[in-house]
């Protein structure tokens, strides 16, 4: 399936007089896909597999902004620590802290966004409000001088309910606005990453700056 430039034109003449910055969800598509985009102008890719985003950042153009946005193991961040833009799913102090430790290790600080759970799906991933609180409250005791928290990220219910989607958004909206009233050193909440293919517009209404898109783009995955 090729890539479908008009979906893209669309979504960036949308954007266009917003804010929004649009990453395009790469994930196992092929190097040339990335490049018709790139081709076009657009630097800001996604990618969900450590292995599969190194590989790729080693083929293709080095001005290209790698965005993280799976689940990260902490033993993976050294692969990625010396080039990744942005890593969309940080839920623990642990990987907090191990990101940090490579960013010093790459003398680099490394941009991250704390995942937070909003859909009523059942999931392992994300923090409840309660946790994220907690984990903003401790890492502003620790030190963390190579990680710089600039936002949070959420994914709503994969559910037709138009209404239980904007509900979710508009809840991690009021939760980013609150913890952007609390700025501290290397905390700064600037992005608010919500919104996928099918759910993107509702994001952007409910206060969404970052959409994360694939399949529009790149057509349906065969395999996650
Ligand atoms: C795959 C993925 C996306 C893109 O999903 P589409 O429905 O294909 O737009 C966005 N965010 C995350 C975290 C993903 O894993």
């Amino acid at each position: 399936m090729p890539v479908n430039k008009e979906a893209y034109q669309q979504i960036i003449t949308e954007f266009s007089e917003k804010k929004v910055t649009l990453v395009a969800v790469s994930k196992t598509k092929p190097l040339s896909d990335i490049l018709e985009l790139y081709n076009l102008g657009h630097r800001d890719f996604g990618e969900n597999y450590v292995q599969e985003m190194v590989s790729k950042a080693e083929q293709l153009p080095k001005d290209i902004r790698w965005h993280f946005i799976g689940h990260l193991q902490t033993n993976k961040v050294k692969l990625i620590a010396s080039f990744v833009q942005l890593i969309h799913g940080v839920d623990s102090l642990k990987l907090l802290k191990e990101i940090n430790k490579q960013g010093e290790k790459f003398g680099r600080v490394i941009n991250c966004l704390l995942q937070v759970y909003i859909a009523q799906e059942e999931t392992k991933f994300g923090l409840n409000e309660e946790e994220l609180n907690e984990l903003i409250v401790e890492s502003r005791e620790v030190s963390l001088q190579n990680v710089r928290v600039c936002g949070l990220m959420g994914m709503a219910s994969f559910t037709d309910d138009i209404k239980k989607v904007r509900e979710e958004f508009s809840y991690l909206k009021r939760l980013f606005d609150k913890q952007a009233l609390l700025p501290a050193p290397n905390f700064q909440l600037q992005t608010l990453s919500m919104g996928m293919s099918s759910d993107y517009r509702i994001a952007v209404e409910e206060g969404s700056n970052m959409v994360r898109i694939g399949s529009l783009l790149f057509g349906e995955r065969n395999k996650e």
